[in-house]
C-alpha cells in the first residue's frame, strides 16, 4: 500500500551553491520518522519546498525534476501565498490561538481566503497523483481543510490527519472565528490523531458545542461515515540518539563542554525562540534561584541555545528584545569577570552538537507555556544513557503526559520553578538514575517508529458501521430503482416523519414551520394518483393542524395517539391514559431548573424535555441522569421513557408509529408502503414494515430502515423526484378512511397546484 505524505513544507531543504542546486534531507524528527512509509512501495511527500526564488528560472524545471526522483512533489507557494496563508492565518491566528496565547492572535485577519485557496492547491496536487488503495496522510494545522477538499475529490480514498501543536478547550477554539470550517475540514478525514487524549477531548467538546456533533469516545459518525480519533504521542528515533550520545565525537565533545564550564553545574535549555516556550519567566525564575542562593552563583551556567524562529514577525521581534533584555539584566548583576551564568546562543545546533549538550546537562529545562509534544524533552532522555541528569519538564507540554518521572511544573508559577532547579540541582545521584532509567524506558517504548505505525495501523483499518465501503449511505441508482419500483404502484402509502426529516432542527419546536417549497412538495405529493400521504409526528396535533390541516394529507400526531383524516375531526386512535404526567413533570422540573436553556413541552399522553440550546455537555451528562431518574420511578408504570435527538420523551406505552404501519397494512394488506424518518421514534415504523416494504433513514445514525439518505435536503430531493413518476388516475385506490377522492372538497382546492413543478 503507498502512503502520500502531505505536510506544509517538504523534509528537504533547497540551497543554490555555485549555481550548483543541493537538496539536504532534514534530519527532524518528523522527516525520520516518516522515511519509513516514504520509502516503501514508491510513496510520495507533498509540500512547500521553500523558498527557491535564488533558483533561476531555468534551473526550475531541473530542481522540481529533482525533487520528484527523490519523491517529493513541491508545491511552490507565491510570495503573497506564503505571507498570507502561512505566516499570516497559520501563524498568526491558528498558532497562538491553539497555544492559549490569545493577546498573540492578529487582531484582524483577512487572511483565511488565502488560507483555504492554500490548501485547495494540496487539494488538487494531491488528487492528481492519487491512485486507488493509497493512504493519504495530512500534517498540521496548516493544512486543517484540506481533509474535506481530499474527500470531495476523492470519496473512497482513505484519509489521516495528525494534529502537532495542541488542541485547545473547546473554550478557547469556539473564540475562532473561522471554528466551523475548521472542523468541518478536519472531518474529512477518517482518522484524525493527536498527541494526547487530552487534546482529543478537547476537540471532541469543540465538535459537541460548535457543530452539535457527538462522539463516542474515540468514534464518531458524520455524514454516513465512521470517523476515528485517537492518541498517538509523537516520539523520537530513540536508538539512534542513544547510539549518537555514546560516540566517540560526542563523548568528547560533552567533556569539553563541562571542563568549560569549570566544574560549574549545567542548566541547559533548547529551544526555538518561540513566546510559547516560556524563555521570559524561564530566565526570571532563575534570576529569582539566584537571589535566593547567592553561594550557588559561582557554581552554576545556564546554558540557553534558541534557535532563530519566524524573524521579522511582531510578537517574535518583541519577545527576541525581551529575553535579550532580561539576559543583559542578569548577566549583569550576577556575572564576574570571570564568567556570566547564562550563556546565551542564538543559533541552530546540529544534532550531534545537541546530543553532547544533553550529555553535559545536569538538568534540563523544558517549560513551554504550551508545546503540542516538545521533542527536546524526549531527546535529552533518549541520550542518557549513562542514566543521569534530571528533567524539568512543564505540565503544559504534551511529553508531560508521559514523562511523569520528570520533575513537573506550572510554568508561570515563577516561584515554584525557582524551587525546581534548586530541587533538580541538589537530587541524589540514586534518586536521579532511579527517575532517569524510568524516563529513557518510556522513551524507547515510545518512540517514532511506533508512533507511524500506530497511526497507519488505524488508518488502515476497515472503520467501523461500514464494512467494505466508505459511504453508508444510499448510491442514488438504488434510490432511483425505488423510484421506478413504488412508481407504479396502484396502492402507495408515503409515511413522512417531519422533524429531521423534511426539516432540518431548529432550537425552538414552534420555529420550525415548513417553508413554501415543503408544502408545494406535499401538496403535489397528496395530488399524485394512486398515492396517500400521511404525515406521521411526535408533535401536538394543533402543530399538524396549524401547518398541514389544509393539504389533504392523513395527520398522525404524537407518535400515533391522534389521527386525522383528511376533511376529518381528530380522534384518538386509544383512550390516553395519563395519571403518571403530574410525577414525571415534578421530576423534569428539577432538572429544568438545573439546566438553563432547557424546557419541557407537554402533550396529551406524553411529556418532553428538550435540551436543544443548552449547554451541550452539561445537559447530555443531565440527560443521562433523568433517564435514569425516570426509569426508577416509573418501573412499573405503562409509559417508555425515549432519547430523541437532544430530547427526553415520556409516552404512554403501546403508542408509536408502528401501530400506524400496521393499522394500514391491516385495511389494506397489499398496500405498497415509503416510509421515511430520522430518529428513535421512527425506527417503530420501520420496524413495522413488511418485508417489501421501503424504510428510507435520513441522517448518518445507524437504523433498522434499509436504504438511507443523508439529510432532510436529500430526502425532499427524492421525493421531487418520485413525484416525476405516476400511475394513471384511474388507478386510483379506494378512499376509506383516509384518502382523498376526486370527489373529495380537497381535491377540487388543490387542483391548482397539480401542475406544480418539483
Ligand atoms: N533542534 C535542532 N537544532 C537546534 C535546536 C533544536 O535540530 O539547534 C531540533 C531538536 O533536536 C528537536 C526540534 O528541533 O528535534 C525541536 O522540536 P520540539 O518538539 O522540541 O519543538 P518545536 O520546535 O517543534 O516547537
Amino acid at each position: 500500500m503507498r502512503t502520500i505524505l502531505v505536510s506544509n513544507r517538504l523534509p528537504m531543504t533547497v540551497s543554490v551553491d555555485d549555481g550548483q542546486i543541493a537538496i539536504t534531507p532534514s534530519t527532524g524528527g518528523l522527516a525520520t520518522g516518516l522515511r519509513g512509509p516514504h520509502q516503501k512501495n514508491g510513496g510520495l511527500w507533498v509540500g512547500w519546498p521553500g523558498d527557491v526564488s535564488n533558483v533561476g528560472p531555468d534551473q526550475r524545471e531541473s530542481l522540481d525534476q529533482r525533487l520528484v526522483e527523490q519523491r517529493a512533489v513541491p508545491l511552490h507557494l507565491t510570495d503573497e501565498e506564503h505571507e498570507r496563508y502561512y505566516q499570516g492565518f497559520a501563524n498568526g491566528v491558528l498558532w497562538p490561538l491553539f497555544h492559549y496565547l490569545l493577546d498573540k492572535v492578529a487582531l484582524e485577519s483577512r487572511d483565511f481566503e488565502v488560507y483555504r485557496s492554500v490548501n485547495e492547491r494540496f487539494a488538487d496536487t494531491v488528487a492528481e497523483r492519487y491512485r486507488a488503495g493509497d493512504l493519504i496522510w495530512v500534517h498540521d494545522y496548516q493544512l486543517m481543510l484540506l481533509p474535506a477538499m481530499l474527500r470531495e475529490r476523492l470519496p473512497d480514498a482513505r484519509i489521516g490527519f495528525f494534529l502537532h501543536i495542541p488542541f485547545p478547550s473547546s473554550e478557547v477554539f469556539r473564540i475562532l472565528p473561522w471554528r466551523t470550517p475548521i472542523l468541518e475540514g478536519l472531518l474529512g478525514a477518517d482518522v484524525i490523531g493527536f498527541h494526547t487524549l487530552t487534546y482529543m477531548r478537547h476537540f471532541a467538546g469543540s465538535l459537541l458545542r460548535t457543530l452539535g456533533l457527538e462522539s463516542q469516545v474515540d468514534r464518531l459518525t458524520y455524514q454516513g461515515r465512521a470517523i476515528r480519533l485517537g492518541a498517538f504521542p509523537m516520539g523520537v528515533d530513540a536508538d539512534s540518539f542513544a547510539t549518537m550520545a555514546d560516540s566517540v565525537d560526542v563523548l568528547a565533545a560533552t567533556d569539553t563542554i563541562r571542563k568549560e564550564a569549570n566544574d560549574r553545574k549545567i542548566l541547559l535549555g533548547v529551544d526555538r525562540l518561540d513566546y510559547t516556550k516560556g524563555l521570559p519567566r524561564r530566565l526570571l525564575a532563575f534570576k529569582r534561584f539566584l537571589e535566593r542562593r547567592p553561594d550557588l552563583c559561582d557554581k552554576v551556567r545556564f546554558i540557553q541555545v534558541a534557535v532563530p524562529s519566524r524573524e521579522g514577525i511582531g510578537p517574535y521581534e518583541a519577545l527576541r528584545r525581551q529575553v535579550d533584555e532580561l539576559l543583559g539584566h542578569i548577566n549583569g548583576r550576577f556575572g564576574t569577570a570571570a564568567a556570566v551564568p547564562v550563556h546565551y546562543l542564538y543559533r541552530t545546533f546540529s544534532q550531534t552538537e545537541l546530543a553532547a549538550m544533553y550529555r553535559a546537562a545536569d538538568v534540563m529545562v523544558i517549560t513551554p507555556l504550551r508545546d503540542g509534544m516538545n521533542l527536546v524533552a524526549k531527546e535529552y532522555c533518549a541520550c542518557r544513557t549513562d542514566d543521569d541528569g534530571v528533567l524539568i519538564l512543564s505540565e503544559f507540554a504534551g511529553a508531560s503526559a508521559e514523562l511523569g518521572e520528570a520533575i513537573r511544573v506550572n510554568p508561570y508559577d515563577i516561584d515554584q520553578l525557582s524551587l525546581a532547579y534548586e530541587q533538580a540541582l541538589e537530587m541524589k545521584p540514586a534518586e536521579r538514575a532511579t527517575r532517569m532509567r524510568a524516563l529513557r524506558q518510556r522513551v524507547q517504548n515510545n518512540s517514532v517508529h511506533r508512533w507511524v505505525r500506530c497511526f497507519l495501523e488505524m488508518l488502515t483499518e476497515t472503520p467501523e458501521g461500514t464494512p467494505g465501503t466508505r459511504s453508508s449511505f444510499t448510491p442514488k441508482a438504488i434510490m432511483n430503482r425505488i423510484i421506478e419500483d413504488v412508481g407504479s404502484a396502484a396502492g402507495l402509502h408515503v409515511f413522512l416523519d417531519y422533524d429531521g426529516t423534511l426539516m432540518p432542527f431548529v432550537s425552538a419546536p414552534e420555529l420550525a414551520a415548513p417553508d413554501d417549497e415543503l408544502r408545494a412538495l406535499l401538496v403535489s405529493l397528496v395530488a399524485r394518483p394512486g398515492t396517500r400521504a400521511h404525515m406521521v409526528s411526535g408533535r401536538r396535533k394543533d402543530d399538524l393542524e396549524r401547518w398541514f390541516g389544509d393539504l389533504g394529507m392523513g395527520l398522525y400526531a404524537e407518535h400515533g395517539l391522534w389521527l386525522k383524516p383528511p376533511g376529518e375531526d381528530w380522534v384518538s386512535l386509544t383512550e390516553p391514559i395519563v395519571s403518571w404526567k403530574e410525577k414525571v413533570r415534578t421530576i423534569m422540573e428539577e432538572f429544568l431548573d438545573r439546566v438553563p436553556g432547557s424546557f419541557i413541552e407537554d402533550k396529551t399522553a406524553a411529556v418532553v424535555w428538550h435540551y436543544r440550546d443548552a449547554e451541550p455537555e452539561f445537559a447530555a451528562h443531565q440527560a443521562k441522569e433523568l433517564r435514569t431518574d425516570l426509569t426508577a420511578v416509573l418501573s412499573n408504570v405503562p409509559v417508555e421513557v425515549l432519547q430523541g435527538d437532544r430530547i427526553i420523551e415520556v409516552r404512554m406505552h403501546g403508542v408509536h408509529k408502528g401501530a400506524i404501519v400496521q393499522r394500514i397494512l391491516a385495511e389494506q394488506p397489499g398496500a405498497v408502503i415509503l416510509a421515511l424518518g430520522d430518529d428513535r421514534t421512527d425506527e417503530d415504523m420501520f420496524a413495522a414494515l413488511p418485508p417489501e416494504g421501503y424504510g428510507i433513514h435520513v441522517g448518518p445514525q445507524p437504523s433498522k430502515a434499509r436504504y438511507n439518505l443523508r439529510d432532510a435536503v436529500a430526502a425532499r430531493a427524492f421525493l421531487r423526484r418520485l413525484l416525476g413518476t405516476g400511475v394513471p388516475a384511474l388507478a386510483l385506490i379506494p378512499t376509506n378512511p383516509l384518502s382523498l377522492t376526486s370527489e373529495s372538497p380537497f381535491r377540487a382546492r388543490l387542483s391548482g397546484f397539480q401542475s406544480f413543478n418539483c
